[in-house]
């Protein structure tokens, strides 16, 4: 496995592999892995001939007040986990390389961008979209795979290639959880033991939630209600937004009539968590 900050050479390797005929899948990431990324690295890998491991932690997707200086960087543990499932290159590129002087496009998503995590984290999904553009441009993988953890950003990048006609499968991956249910992130290191302990109530809610809705219930405002009583006792738990809404638009809706994605961001302490379940309920 090759590991690289530099562009050219991922994009050299990249297109040598291309020019063999050989298949490339690609995983962005941040780093700081767990068996979530490690999930989407396995998908690459039995989908493709060669898979590029992406770690950057980006600026441009952090707002001011958040975490981009505390995120965890571990770039060695990294290597060794992802050389262990078969990647064939990391690309870890420096920040000031990425956004080198003179730097000046952005690529936006409207609407889908718009409500949930956009709605509260303003110019998050900007940054997200420009990063993946430009990793995309170095890379030009044949599909790249990603979490749906983060369903938001799965239908955002799903609007761009589809927009601007890119030609790269986007490949949704299932959330990995711990074995209490919580949604591994690599966020949940900030966790106390207190705040740990109660965040898994926020799976726990979003199942419970869910059943109702398999159960029958069609109101999408009971089964957020249900969520929100779900978590009342729990002090260390603020939630952020509870959502229904169409997977693919994001647009809200009422009933559960079709498949509907509840979607939430709690925070625990000051530790913001994201997760989501699909609801498929029979018509
Ligand atoms: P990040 O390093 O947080 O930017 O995440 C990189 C990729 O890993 C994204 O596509 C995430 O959706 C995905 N990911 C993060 N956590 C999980 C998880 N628990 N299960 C599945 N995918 C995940």
């Amino acid at each position: 496995m090759i590991v690289t900050d530099s562009e050219q050479s991922a994009a050299k390797i990249c297109a040598d592999w291309r020019a063999e005929g050989l298949s490339i899948g690609f995983v962005p990431t941040m780093g700081a892995l767990h068996r979530g990324h490690e999930s989407l690295v396995e998908l690459a890998s039995s989908s493709s001939d060669r898979v590029v491991v992406s770690i950057f932690v980006n600026p441009s997707q952090f707002g001011p007040s958040e975490d981009l200086d505390s995120y965890p960087r571990t770039l060695e543990e990294d290597c060794n986990k992802v050389r262990e499932l078969g990647a064939s290159l990391v690309f870890a590129p420096k920040a000031d390389a990425v956004y080198s002087s003179g730097f000046s496009t952005g690529v936006s998503v409207s609407n889908v961008s718009d409500g949930l995590c956009g709605a509260f984290r303003r110019g998050h999904f900007d940054g997200v979209t420009t990063v993946c553009a430009v990793l995309f441009g170095i890379v030009r993988p044949d599909r790249a795979v990603f979490g749906m953890k983060d369903a938001q950003q799965v239908a955002v990048i799903k609007r761009m290639v589809s927009d601007l006609r890119l030609g790269i499968e986007i490949i949704a991956a299932p959330i990995v959880r711990e074995s209490d249910g919580l949604a591994l992130s690599s966020r949940n290191q900030y966790l106390s033991f207190e705040e740990r302990q109660q965040a898994s109530t926020i799976s726990t809610a979003l199942r419970n939630a869910s059943d109702l809705a398999l159960s029958g219930e069609k109101s999408c405002k009971v089964i957020k209600n249900a969520f929100l009583v779900a978590l009342e006792h729990s002090d260390l738990l603020r939630v952020q937004y509870v959502e229904t809404v169409d997977p693919d638009t994001m647009i809200g809706v009422e009933t559960t009539e079709k498949r509907v994605l509840l979607a939430v961001a709690v925070f625990a302490g000051k530790t913001r968590l994201i997760d989501n379940i699909l609801i498929e309920s029979e018509v």
